[in-house]
């Protein structure tokens, strides 16, 4: 017998419909790229995305075009996200912090025919426009009063644009497994792959996300993605928001901790999300101002793991919850959120916080297991550690183009990369990337471990351990550290701190120090470079 409910697509227009139909009041605020604080409202932005998809066909963009955008989180990027999907079109949202060899690779591979970009990203495009054949158009998300001197071909001004039409416009009709975002995973070897998103998955994957055990936005809540819109769909929230009908407060192009908390207090956020480095600052921005977040309930930290001094000092001196999450780009992107399940909310703080180091469970529509090398399924005791698979309606199947060949096992599993333990209560723990683990003796040390360690160490600002070649060992771990401001504690100090917290045969062989660890386009340390620098370094105990 087949079902017999309608067949109502998911498409992700419904959700700025719903938005501007039962919450049209709730505001958007944002943080300008031309600096002042900018007021509007669901309903408004779904006029603007109208106007704009109305402009952008005639343009010329027509269903399955790939149209970039190159833009920090603003109501004119959340309108051109939907405007560009609701054109049946797809949404490419370009890294701005990617080198200009990786993003003519990537306008040219994704065949992108107009890029959208913020007034602060002309001179990165100006830079590579002759190499982009395809690019038809540029149009400067701003008005005519901002609109610069450029030699950027056939450029138009946003409000321009928009002011052009009437928003007489019908979303074009797409089926729900059709295409509407496009997001390049920075790709540490080889060039970068393109993720696309369909209607569907980014329909299922905010309601999966945005659940009362995960991220949990509300219409009362006024939530603040830190997290950029062009790195992996701002972990849900674009959609996820517009669905609950909450507040949006966005950053723009001021992420530094004076900003964000003049953001959070200002605007009295409640709900917010971004990397590890992000909270960093905030974090050193509260203590040098003895300022405290008293209308903030939750932050979500994820794209790296949370250390524990930071999970501690949002816990226990600002009594906000933190709400650690793991995924990827290709998991659209979240996978595990570290909600508590029965009785854990009674145990001490100290194991409270033992659960939230962990990445959290897999939510509804994620399938997860971890398997050794040749593919046999591990136990969840927490302590036996694998490859982390994972498989779901949210989950890429195949990289656009075909890149990177065939990405699933015969059984559908998608290998993240990553290798991770699952204990008994389904909590996941990231050991490390399967490439930046430390392969010691035949045993793996955890980079990411000893570097959270680390960084609670007095003196510590940053801290990343990399494998470094030994001739009894195979490889053995160097802590890399950069010092806090006006701090400089030893290599004793450091070990003597990390002692009793690992074991014994994980204690780095050596300590240097450096003024910068150098990060990738999404935030995270770069191994790589950092193997590069210390190629060749000797160990004492080599
Ligand atoms: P990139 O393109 O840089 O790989 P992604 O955002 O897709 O960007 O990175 C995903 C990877 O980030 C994961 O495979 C994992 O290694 C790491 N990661 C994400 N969240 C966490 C976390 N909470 N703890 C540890 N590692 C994380």
């Amino acid at each position: 017998m087949r079902g017999l409910m309608q067949d109502w697509p998911l498409v992700v227009t419904s959700v700025i419909d719903h938005a501007a139909e039962w919450h049209g009041e709730r505001e958007m605020v944002t943080r300008t790229v031309e600096g002042p604080i900018h007021r509007t409202n669901y309903a408004e932005l779904h006029l603007r995305a109208r106007k704009l998809a109305q402009a952008l066909s005639r343009l010329g963009v027509a269903k399955g075009d790939v149209v970039a955008t190159m833009a920090w989180n603003t109501h004119r990027h959340f309108e051109a996200w939907y405007a560009i999907m609701g054109c049946g079109a797809v949404c490419h949202t370009l890294n701005p912090r990617l080198f200009a060899e990786q993003l003519v690779y990537i306008v040219n591979h994704a065949e992108d025919k107009i890029v959208l970009l913020d007034l602060t990203f002309v001179p990165i495009l100006e830079a590579i426009r002759d190499q982009l054949p395809n690019v038809r158009n540029y149009v400067i998300l701003t008005d005519r009063a901002h609109m610069p001197e450029t030699t950027l071909p056939n450029c138009l001004c946003y409000e321009e644009l928009i002011d052009g039409e009437d928003g007489s416009f019908a979303w074009v009709e797409v089926d729900e497994h059709d295409a509407c975002g496009l997001c390049y995973t920075s790709g540490t070897t080889g060039n970068p792959k393109g993720v696309v998103y369909a209607h569907r998955s980014n329909v299922i994957h905010g309601l999966a996300a945005n659940g009362a055990d995960g991220i949990g936005a509300r219409s009362v809540d006024n939530v603040l993605p830190v997290v950029p819109m062009f790195h992996a769909n701002a972990w849900a929230l674009v959609f996820a928001a517009p669905m609950a009908g909450c507040s949006l407060i966005m950053p723009g192009a001021k992420l530094d901790g004076e900003s964000i908390f003049e953001l959070l207090d200002k605007q009295k956020v409640s709900i917010t999300a971004a990397v590890p480095t992000v909270w960093l600052m905030l974090l050193q921005h509260l203590e040098k101002t003895g300022a405290k977040l008293p209308h903030l309930d939750r932050v979500v930290i994820g794209g790296s793991a949370v250390p524990r001094v930071m999970l501690e000092k949002f816990e226990r001196d600002y009594e906000v919850e933190v709400m650690h999450a793991w995924g990827m780009t290709e998991l659209s992107p979240v996978g595990t959120l570290g909600s508590f399940k029965s009785g854990m909310e009674e145990l001490s703080f100290d194991r409270r916080m033992d659960i939230k180091v962990k990445q959290g469970r897999p939510m509804y529509t994620v399938e997860m297991k971890i398997t050794d090398d040749d593919g046999n399924e591990l136990p969840r005791d927490g302590k036996a550690f694998g490859h982390l698979l994972v498989r779901g309606p949210a989950i890429a199947s195949a990289y656009l183009k075909g890149e990177g060949g065939k990405v699933l096992d015969d059984d559908g599993w998608f290998d993240t990369g990553d290798v991770a333990t699952l204990d008994e209560l389904g909590f996941m723990q990231i050991t490390d990337r399967a490439k930046d683990v430390i392969k010691s003796g035949g045993e793996w040390i955890s980079s990411i471990e000893i570097e959270n360690l680390a960084v609670g160490c007095p003196g510590v600002a940053e801290a990343a351990v990399i494998g470094i070649a030994h001739p009894k060992w195979d490889e053995r771990p160097l802590l890399i550290v950069v010092a806090a401001e006006g701090a400089s504690p030893s290599k004793q100090e450091i070990l003597e701190y990390l002692e009793g917290k690992i074991a014994k045969w994980w204690m780095p062989d050596d300590v240097a120090f450096v003024d910068e660890i150098p990060h990738t386009a999404t935030g995270k340390i770069q191994k790589l470079t950092l193997r590069k620098q210390f190629e060749g370094y000797e160990l004492p105990t080599a």
